[in-house]
Order: C-alpha cells, then sequence, then structure tokens
C-alpha cells in the first residue's frame, strides 16, 4: 500500500479519491472528470489545497467552524481525554465527566427551561432522536395517535431516513424511499421568491397559517409537533419575514403542539446570540443541536429538552440510543468550545461589532446589477442572482446554473462561498475580524463583476419567460 501524504501530486490525490471515495451529495463520474479540490490545511479563516492555493472560507466549513481554524486548545482538550478515558457508553446506569459538564453547560447556555441534553452524533441522528421523542412523549401521555410532524418544504434537517424525511428537500425525498408516514409539510416563507404581490409581513402571515390549516385539516389530536430551523440554511439561508415566527408560536401554543427548533446552524453564536430561538422570540420544547457545538472539530450533536417533556420521557425507558451519545472526546471538544467562545465574549462580538460590520457591507453589494435582495442577520447571510431586480425574475436557465457559475468564480477569486439554486449564501467563522471581513466583501464583488461579465458576453441576462 502507498503512504498517502499532503506531499503527493494532486493528480494522484485525485485519482486515488475518484477510485474508492464515494462523495455526499454528489454526482461522482462527473466529479471525477474535473478531479474534487484537496484540501490539506487551513489557520484561522483560510484554507489551502494541495496546489498551495489559498481561500477565504465564508462557509465556515460546512457551517460549523464558527471559532476558526487551528485552535490548538482543542487538540490537546481532545488529547488529553483519549488518554484519560478514550470512551465509554452512557446505556447502562453508566456516566463519565466530560457528558456530565457539556450538559450541564448546555443547560446553563439553553434558554427557558431547556435543561436537559440527549447526546448524538450528528444533526441527523438528533432529529431521529426528536421524531422517536415527541411520539413517545404523546403515547406516554395517553395520545399515541398524535403522531404527524408538521415541517416545511425546502427545510433541512438531515440526510438520515427520520432526518430527511422531517426535510422537505424534493430531490432527496425522490430517492430511496423518503419521507417517511407521518410528516407533513407546509410551505417556507421565502418571500422573494414565493411571496408574488403580498408585502413580506403579510406573506410571513400567510405562510405560518398554513400551519394552522394544516392542523385543522389533520386534527390537532394528531398532530404531535411542528419543526422548524429559525432561519433555514441549507434552504438558501431564508430569514423568514418578522410576522412569522410569532405567529407560528401562537399557533402551536393554542393547539398544544411541541415546538421543534432545528438550531443546527443557529445555534451557538451564528445569528448574534447563543440561540436562533432568542434571535426570534421562538420558545421551543426542543432544541436540535450539532455543527457549532464542537466548532467541526469532533462530531457531535443532540437534543436539549424542556423540563415537561425530559419528565415524561423519564417515566419510561426510552428504548433509543447511539454507540456515540456522549462520546467522552467529542464533548471534551465541545466543551473546550464552549469556554473558548465564552472566554472570548465571541457571541457578544457577534452582535456588536462584527455581525453590523458584514451586514452593513453585505447590504452594499444589493447595488450590484446582477443582485436582488441581500439579507444578513449575525453572521449568515444570502444574496439572490437575479437578470432583473424589479420584478424578482429567475434566470431563463435551469436554477442553479447561474449559481454555479459564480461559485466558480468565488472559487478563483480566492474566497469559498456556496450556491444555493442562484442564491449565494455564507455562514464564516464568527472570529472574522473586520479586515477579513473587508477582503470577503471585496473577493465576492469581483466574483459578482465577473458573473455578470459572462453573462452579458453569453448573452444570459436573460428572465424566464
Ligand atoms: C446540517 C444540518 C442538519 C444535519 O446535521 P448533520 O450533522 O449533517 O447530520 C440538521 N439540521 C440543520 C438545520 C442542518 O443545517
Amino acid at each position: 500500500m502507498t503512504l498517502i501524504t499532503n506531499h503527493m501530486p494532486t493528480a494522484e490525490l485525485q485519482a486515488i479519491d475518484a477510485a474508492h471515495h464515494m462523495h455526499p451529495f454528489t454526482e461522482d463520474k462527473d466529479l471525477a472528470k474535473k478531479g474534487a479540490r484537496v484540501i490539506t490545511r487551513a489557520n484561522g479563516v483560510t484554507l489551502t489545497d494541495s496546489d498551495g492555493n489559498e481561500f477565504l472560507d465564508a462557509m465556515a466549513g460546512l457551517w460549523c467552524v464558527n471559532i476558526g481554524y487551528g485552535r490548538n486548545e482543542l487538540a490537546e482538550a481532545a488529547a488529553r481525554q483519549m488518554t484519560e478515558l478514550p470512551y465509554y457508553n452512557t446505556f447502562f446506569q453508566t456516566t463519565h465527566v466530560p457528558a456530565i459538564a457539556l450538559a450541564e453547560k448546555l443547560a446553563d447556555l439553553a434558554p427557558y427551561d431547556l435543561n436537559h441534553v440527549f447526546f448524538a452524533s450528528s444533526g441527523s441522528e438528533a432529529n431521529d432522536t426528536n421524531i422517536r421523542m415527541v411520539r413517545t412523549y404523546w403515547a406516554q401521555k395517553g395520545q399515541p395517535e398524535r403522531d404527524i410532524i408538521i415541517s416545511r418544504r425546502n427545510a433541512y434537517h438531515g440526510s438520515s431516513m427520520g432526518s430527511g424525511s422531517l426535510g422537505g428537500m424534493s430531490a432527496m425525498h425522490a430517492q430511496g424511499g423518503m419521507p417517511i408516514a407521518g410528516i407533513h409539510h407546509i410551505g417556507q416563507p421565502d418571500w422573494w421568491s414565493e411571496g408574488g404581490a403580498m408585502s413580506p409581513d403579510e406573506f410571513g402571515l400567510m405562510r405560518a397559517r398554513e400551519l394552522e390549516q394544516a392542523i385543522e385539516e389533520l386534527g390537532a389530536h394528531r398532530v404531535a409537533a411542528f419543526i422548524g430551523e429559525p432561519i433555514q440554511g441549507a434552504g438558501g439561508v431564508i430569514v423568514p419575514p418578522s410576522t412569522y415566527w410569532p405567529e407560528i408560536q401562537r399557533i402551536c401554543d393554542k393547539h398544544g403542539i411541541l415546538l421543534i427548533a432545528d438550531e443546527v446552524i443557529c445555534g451557538f453564536g451564528r445569528t448574534g446570540n447563543w440561540f436562533g430561538s432568542q434571535t426570534f422570540g421562538i420558545r421551543p420544547h426542543i432544541m436540535t443541536i450539532a455543527k457549532g457545538l464542537s466548532s467541526g472539530y469532533a462530531p457531535i450533536g443532540g437534543s436539549i429538552v424542556c423540563d415537561e417533556v425530559a419528565e415524561v420521557i423519564a417515566g419510561c425507558e426510552f428504548a433509543h440510543g447511539y454507540t456515540y451519545s456522549g462520546h467522552p472526546v467529542a464533548c471534551a471538544v465541545a466543551l473546550e468550545n464552549l469556554r473558548i467562545m465564552d472566554e472570548e465574549g465571541i457571541v457578544d462580538r457577534v452582535a456588536a461589532e462584527t455581525g453590523p460590520y458584514l451586514q452593513q457591507k453585505w447590504e452594499t453589494l444589493a447595488d450590484h446589477p446582477l443582485v436582488g435582495e441581500t439579507r444578513m442577520v449575525g453572521m449568515m447571510g444570502s444574496l439572490v442572482l437575479t437578470p432583473d431586480k424589479a420584478s424578482r425574475a429567475t434566470f431563463a436557465f435551469d436554477a442553479g446554473t447561474v449559481g454555479l457559475i459564480c461559485r466558480e468564480h468565488c472559487f478563483a477569486s480566492g474566497l469559498v462561498m456556496r450556491a444555493v439554486g442562484d442564491r449565494m449564501v455564507i455562514s464564516p467563522p464568527l472570529v472574522m475580524s473586520r479586515d477579513d471581513i473587508d477582503r470577503l466583501i471585496e473577493r465576492a464583488t469581483r466574483a459578482l463583476d465577473l458573473t455578470h461579465a459572462r453573462l452579458k458576453q453569453d448573452g444570459m441576462m436573460k428572465a424566464a419567460g
């Protein structure tokens, strides 16, 4: 066997990758022709690839590296824990210090009476836990028929059978027998694409009231829970109109339906508070967490559960758990990540300083001839590419065609920005400085200019008919 290292020529690494590695959400044959980009190292907010190119990572990996790369304290916390107790389970009436300490820390950080944590290794697993937990909750309360969970189209809640079913991604549902039974989807609060002639506030109310209509059609006695991301992330950083969440909350309260806030992206400072629920005034019974919990340094997720639900679940043996629920090394890394976030006041800085600065700069991009709406909350934002902003037009090509062109120009300009259809989204490390933000905006502007020039040259600034 060859020893595979960072020092191998890129083409060789790509060939071995193509021969043996199946990539998530990727057409592998297509990728094999181009060769995958090989990332070899990272520090702060900068990635380096195997050809020595550097990129400003405006996506924090996959929405997760909130404290930035290269924090040795986290590596040291992992090494210490591996030396002391690399693994033990939390199944059979046992526990260990990292799980105890992290559960207490999360109960302390989480708002309201969200005081109890069920650990998983990812957001997908945590949402699978949530499906079973809310159904078990109602069964324990003598209402087993209350088993439907309402979610939204274009939501993302993970990629397992359960969490992918909760999500509202049609391309995912087209493969492998999703959604599972008992999941109902309503419309999303995406005013730019779907709001028509309504004002954003009218549209937000209208979309929230789809929840009430669904409850009335299904029967409140059948509905266990509603789940939503405070801001849809993978769906394109869709910031709901301000009328949306208060109305959702009112409807859940009125019908006694559990509310699950999927905080996998919005949690841990992303929106300028510890949790997106605080930014939007949501009072959830359960919050899903993952990603920023460990800043991506170790795979860990979980559900933070309110007193009442935890109390009911505690009354039975909840026959559920993962080998790595509360993995000691992942817990130790998450604790160190949260300690640093506290000590360096990272969430406060996003709220008071870098978030507003990024927002102000990001909004200037709305003047670009290719850009429609720009949105930024804390440090997650999106902009819409459009051939005509006055009419909120889409391009006369398959959704995503123009987004991909723009994404390529971002890479060529030394910037990682993600395309979701024809929206460009960012979710940078929360430790970005003002200088980093200036560089981000400069590079984004260059990529937009190059994209615009290319579209004009190829006669592609055409609206769908
Ligand atoms: C990424 C994500 C998930 C899934 O988390 P994984 O760790 O990839 O399983 C769930 N919910 C939201 C909102 C996410 O963004």
